[in-house]
């Protein structure tokens, strides 16, 4: 079935690859992928590889936890999630789904994460954009995030100092995991190709 989703390639696309929910390293504690796939929508992967130069020319790398998210994945996080505010409704469906939003965070020369003032899924109020309880430093690195997601085509959301999308959401329809075959995350390894 035809898609327009593309794999997020580490060396290609000069970025990290750390695919949390492809680890038990996520809020329900255990792996929701079956397979580490990094897809997005191509015109998301292209402004990607547009912040990723652009962080680089920084000595920076962008560190990618997540991009095409299938609803079935969505259902899961939906589920777990203590606050609901924090993850879009599956019924509604994600912009992950669409393949079109990314959550990420900077690594320095050194490989290791630049002090954002939570971690990735943290669902509190310290999350939010311009909170100020978080420290100076973290500010200043979300907004260099900010600066270099924006700067690349990519909208924020007030919620998640992680999360970007593109504008337009609605013009992206929900991709089903169904039409990816071997690239589906959630399809076992070893399990013969379920596209139909
Ligand atoms: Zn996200």
């Amino acid at each position: 079935m035809p898609h327009p989703l593309v794999p997020l390639d580490p060396v290609e696309h000069s970025v990290v690859l750390d695919l949390v929910y492809a680890t038990p390293h996520n809020i329900t504690g255990k792996p929701i992928y079956a397979r580490p796939v990094c897809l997005m929508h191509r015109d998301a992967q292209r402004c990607l590889h547009r912040a990723a130069l652009a962080a680089l020319d920084l000595g920076l790398r962008l560190k990618i936890f997540d991009a095409f998210r299938p609803q079935e994945a969505q259902v899961l996080l939906w589920d777990a999630a203590p606050d609901k505010v924090y993850v879009a409704d599956p019924s509604v469906g994600s912009n992950h789904t669409r393949g079109v939003a990314v959550d990420l965070t900077l690594v320095g020369a050194n490989g290791l994460e630049l002090d954002m003032g939570t971690a990735f899924d943290d669902m509190t109020a310290l999350s939010h954009h311009y909170s100020e309880k978080v420290s100076p430093e973290a500010q200043s690195n979300r907004l260099l995030l900010l600066n270099l997601m924006e700067d690349a085509g990519f909208e924020c959301i007030p919620f998640e100092w992680w999360h970007y999308a593109l504008p337009n959401v609605e013009q992206y329809p929900l991709v089903p995991s169904t039409h990816l075959g071997e690239l589906n995350p959630m399809l076992p390894l070893g399990e013969p190709n379920s596209a139909k």
